[in-house]
């Protein structure tokens, strides 16, 4: 019993407030030095020529496409699709997109530092870094559990899989890409409108969905912890993850301990992610009785660039289709979604 509750703290959600890390200093500079470099406003003014901008994961990329969907910026993913993003280290030729680049959108929330150190090393001057995250999540709100322990320093950075949070990274994209490119800033500002207005209807169809799921079914257990946001959005109960910080396999301790808490909590379902594959939840969904869906991705676009699913929202539409129908729910809402992008996407997603 005192293990198993010992576990269970160890997995909960701790909702904590004090972190050391500062990011996101507000104040704009548009010499290209470290500091005044990362900040979403600032920065030198693109006249004459395309917007050039960098990214870093998938469903990052595909909300900034989506809010300079139809102008002339150039946007270049920088994150392969499909490869651990919260291990990645940039190859040395991303400095020449990050050195060309006038803004480099990345989610933060200390996700993707070897690419931010990067990218403060090779900015030119006027270049900046927007750190989407951290500037829209106060440190009180941010999440520290399993995967993400709070005395590693590096928050659950997984806030695109919550839609109201991701409508906030387009308005901060769409501010900063009018301030540094107002030639197109009424595009940027009508696309925002589309975005939000698409971003507002899987909002509301997740939510009807899930509530075709009773409370007490509404349970995740999964290998990759990305559903922290999205759980409290939802009124869900993420009761464990199971890959510890260091992306090593758990200890034997920790799988026994989880299987009897998912036979206790009569949890129905648990999840593995695709891009993690995952011998030891499928032992545990099998000693449990419970089946085991290995699908989820957290920043793997479905499909190929250019297809129309090949978006962030079609991503989510098709995790949540996933959890829910696994729990027994009906996920029609959100199967009616059209989860396509604004206008064409002309980013490039490295594969
Ligand atoms: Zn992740």
């Amino acid at each position: 019993m005192t293990q198993k509750t010992n576990f269970i703290l160890a997995i909960g959600l701790l909702f904590t407030s004090s972190m050391l890390v500062s990011c996101g200093d507000d104040s704009s500079s548009a010499d290209g030095d470290s500091d005044g470099a990362v900040s979403c406003s600032g920065g030198a003014v693109v006249d004459g020529r395309s917007i050039r901008i960098a990214t870093t994961v998938a469903p990052i990329t595909n909300i900034v496409a989506n809010i300079a969907a139809d102008t002339d910026a150039v946007i270049e993913g920088l994150v392969p699709e499909g490869t651990n993003s919260h291990t990645f280290e940039p190859p040395p030729s991303a400095a020449e997109t990050l050195e060309t680049a006038d803004i480099v959108f990345i989610n933060g929330l200390v996700l993707e530092e070897p690419t931010k150190d990067l990218a403060l090393a090779n900015l030119a001057a006027g270049a900046t870094v927007c750190e989407l995250g951290t500037q829209i999540l106060p440190e009180s709100e941010w999440i520290f559990d399993f995967s993400f322990p709070e005395e590693g320093g590096k928050p659950n950075p997984h806030l695109w899989t919550n839609p109201p949070m991701v409508k906030e990274y387009a308005q901060l994209v769409a501010d900063a890409l009018s301030e540094r490119d107002p030639a197109n800033a009424d595009t940027y500002s009508s696309n925002l409108e589309r975005f939000s207005a698409k971003v507002d209807a899987l909002d509301v169809a997740v939510r009807t969905a899930s509530e075709t799921v009773d409370t007490e079914s509404r349970k995740l257990v999964t290998y990759h912890d990305a559903y922290a946001y999205f759980a409290k959005e939802y009124d869900w109960t993420v009761v464990g993850a199971i890959q510890p910080s260091s992306f090593e396999e758990p200890t034997p301790k920790e799988i026994a301990d989880l299987i009897l808490q998912v036979k206790e909590e009569g949890v129905k379902a648990v999840f593995g992610s695709e891009v993690f594959p995952s011998p030891v939840l499928e032992q545990i969904g099998k000693e449990a009785g419970v089946s085991y869906i290995d699908v989820l991705r957290d920043d793997d676009l479905l499909g190929e660039p250019g297809d129309a699913e090949h978006t962030w929202m079609g991503l989510m539409r098709f995790n949540y289709v996933t959890m829910i129908e696994a729990l027994g729910g009906d996920a029609s809402a959100l199967k009616a979604l059209d989860v396509s992008d604004v206008s064409t996407d002309r980013a490039n997603y490295p594969q």
